[in-house]
């Protein structure tokens, strides 16, 4: 089943790029994310199945989604997670395959996902500190992720992004060496603007890092850097590279400088649900639909309807804002 008809809102953003949330669980608990005790996990029946997954990015492609990125909670801890990246790579259509990891398994299963046919990487990982490394994700798994990265750099992905989560007053000691790290490795750091998607509502704009200071940092003590010119207006991030020629760092800044007048993602949840922002407080029922015998058409049509009622953006700057009732886990990223 092919649409030509592009996926495109009422603000004329047209959609092209799937996130796609394989599990809500994870194995690690940062603090901006999840509890560190009692945690809420859906039920495992109402876990997407490779085949509805599969099913859903075909159709999707069919609409005109290119880019799927695969998420968690911690995508690696989902069994055979290899053969669903096998799946999507072939569908016709996919051009670009990514997926988002804590690392914490990566060394054992890098190899397996690059041959199934995944090239792309981000890594997310806030502090080369052991100590505040615990103290963020509650659990003593830096040498691990460091490991994974070592092992994913060597099996062939290339332009491994670092997803850095900047916490004010807690990081600030990390921007550096982080950057330094990544410039040695041919990684590229991705610093992230803390978002209010936390379970526990910690969420508060004086503890928000901005993108300024950090490039005013790393341009103080590393390189100036340069915005790259002709940058993709669709892309989340906003890259810099480096004056001295020592590679190139972005910077997701959802909150001082928001994006989402090119945003071009849609989520679907490891439970089934469709949302049109990482922030919607509404989401449609694909799983519903697809265990209730719909046909592709039907589902198709339930995805252009969502498009259709996306709204501008997030409403994080205006006095309007309203968590989502999902924090960050059961969305992913
Ligand atoms: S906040 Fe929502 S609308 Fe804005 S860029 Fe992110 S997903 Fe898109």
């Amino acid at each position: 089943m092919s649409n030509p008809a592009p996926l495109r809102d009422s603000f004329g953003r047209v959609h092209d790029n799937l996130r796609i949330s394989v599990t809500d669980r994870c194995n690690i608990r940062c603090f901006y994310c999840m509890p560190e005790t009692d945690v809420h996990f859906v039920d495992r029946r109402e876990i997407l199945d490779f085949e509805e997954i599969e099913r859903f990015a075909r159709i999707a492609a069919g609409m005109g989604i290119a880019k799927i990125r695969v998420t968690g909670g911690e995508p690696l801890v989902r069994r055979d997670l290899p053969v669903l990246i096998r799946r999507l790579a072939a569908i016709p259509g996919i051009q670009d395959l990514a997926l988002t990891t804590n690392g914490v398994l990566l060394a054992d299963q890098a190899e397996a996902l690059y041959e199934a046919g995944l090239r792309r990487l981000n890594v997310h990982i806030d502090t080369l500190d052991r100590e505040r490394f615990f103290r963020i994700t509650r659990r003593d798994d830096l040498p691990k992720v460091l490991a994974g990265l070592d092992a994913a750099r060597r099996i062939g992905f290339s332009r491994i992004k670092l997803n850095a989560v900047a916490v004010k007053n807690l990081v600030e000691g990390d921007i550096v060496p982080l950057a330094l790290y990544a410039r040695e490795n041919g990684f590229e750091v991705r610093y992230i603007e803390f978002m209010p998607l936390d379970a526990q509502n910690l969420w508060d704009r004086s503890r928000v890092l901005l993108a300024d200071d950090i490039i005013a940092a790393l341009s103080r003590e590393i390189s100036p850097l340069i915005p790259v010119p002709d940058p993709d207006p669709r892309a989340p991030a906003t890259e810099y590279t480096y004056a001295d020629g020592g590679g190139a760092v972005g910077f997701i800044a959802s909150v001082s400088r928001p994006f989402c007048l090119n945003c071009n993602r849609l989520r679907l949840t490891a439970d089934g649900k469709l949302r049109y922002c990482l922030f919607a407080i509404e989401e449609d029922d694909v799983k519903v639909l697809m265990r209730g015998g719909a046909s592709d058409e039907d589902i198709a049509a339930l995805v252009r309807r969502n498009v259709a009622g996306k709204w501008v953006g997030h409403e994080i700057n205006s006095g309007k804002f309203v968590a989502p009732p999902r924090p960050m886990y059961s969305i992913g990223g």
